[in-house]
């Protein structure tokens, strides 16, 4: 067998994921019966209509996981662990140069950032490839003082943006922060430096995500520790957040339990983290609610940003509290900055966690 012919029957069997769009594409490539065997000798992929076989790339080389560049610069993983077979790619320069882009064009991509800076890093990958579709760049942490810093780290990072917006066939692209002290410290700065430049606005779906609106393309920055962190305190999901956090997740986690036992024993909370919880005195217990976030996306958006400098302020002397001022809990009824109990009743009781403690009286 040819090597063309095994790469194609393994990126097949890879495509047999996609069992229905590849048995359609399957039947438009079968070849009719009532043609003779002489004919059928004649056929060969690169016979093929061009159009064919970038349908047969774009299946054969479409990966549902997303893609991590593992060791071997060359080489693509898929999160779990296998190594994608990408076979195909190798078999001529031919396909080679045909197939390349469609690999880029229809899979997702995860690159750490440590991959990509060069600041210390002697042998880094080459740059972001210029064809990717879909990327994610974990492990966000620009270098501010090394001697020589590197073009993604130059304005405390705002060159790895820079550098998306430019990429030819982006379409979206998320940056990954894990330690909520880069985030706290290089958000605010990052977006100023974008509004210099661009007109944006920001939305949020969630607490730990900032989607910044009006480039060209869609760009996130995520903070899976506040993210993860939040709605285990906020429903009461510990358990299965702990199976799967990221790596700051629990320092994050503790910061926020560390909190709600000042709130429980103490009757306190540090001033600053007033405007993002919602004492409530007028039940028989009292409620400090951290649960549920603003209906509004631009304000969610800003409540993480804000969320993670206080925390960021609160946290940085290591607990340690002579720089946090705290106060009473009782009688701060509600907070303007954010309010976050316009529901009903029933959904308000269902967002209600922690928090909450026997009143003595
Ligand atoms: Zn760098």
């Amino acid at each position: 067998m040819s090597r063309i012919g095994a790469a194609l029957i393994g990126a097949m069997l890879q495509a047999s994921k996609n069992t229905q769009e590849w048995s359609s594409l399957a039947s438009s490539v079968t070849i009719s019966e009532r043609q003779s065997k002489a004919d059928m000798k004649d056929i060969s992929f690169l016979g093929l209509p061009p159009e064919l076989r970038l349908r047969i790339y774009e299946h054969a080389l479409r990966f549902e996981s997303t893609l991590q560049r593992p060791v071997r610069p060359n080489a693509w993983c898929v999160f779990d662990g296998y190594v994608a077979n990408v076979a195909l790619l190798s078999t001529s320069k031919l396909i080679h140069k045909e197939a390349k882009d469609a690999f880029y064009e229809v899979n997702k991509f995860n690159v750490s950032y440590n991959t990509i800076c060069y600041c210390e890093n002697q042998y880094p990958y080459p740059p972001l490839e210029q064809r990717l579709g879909v990327v994610r760049v974990t492990n966000f942490f620009p270098r501010i003082e090394e001697a020589q810093i590197c073009n993604f780290c130059y304005a405390s990072g705002y060159g790895l943006l820079e550098h998306l917006i430019d990429m030819p066939k982006l379409r979206r692209a998320s940056i990954v922060f894990e330690d909520i002290f880069n985030f706290a410290d290089y958000t605010p700065e990052l977006l100023q430096e974008l509004a210099t430049e661009h007109t944006t606005d920001l939305s949020s779906n969630e607490v730990g995500t900032v989607q910044v609106l009006g480039l060209k393309i869609q760009l996130s920055l995520e903070l899976p520790a506040l993210q993860g962190a939040w709605s285990a305190l906020a429903r009461g999901e510990k358990a299965r957040h702990a199976r799967h956090g990221v790596p700051a997740e629990n320092t994050m986690r503790r910061a926020l339990e560390y909190l709600r036992f000042e709130a429980n024993t103490y009757d306190r909370t540090a001033v600053t983290l007033l405007p993002f919880f919602v004492a409530d005195n007028a039940q028989e217990t009292r409620v400090l609610r951290t649960g549920g976030i603003a209906t509004d996306s631009k304000m969610r958006a800003d409540f993480t940003i804000a969320l993670a400098g206080v925390m960021n302020d609160i946290f940085a002397d290591e607990g340690g509290s002579d720089s946090v001022t705290w106060a009473e809990i009782e009688g701060k009824k509600e907070c303007r900055r954010w309010e976050f109990c316009e529901k009903t009743k029933a959904e308000r009781q269902a967002r209600i966690e922690g928090f909450i403690y026997e009143d003595d009286d």
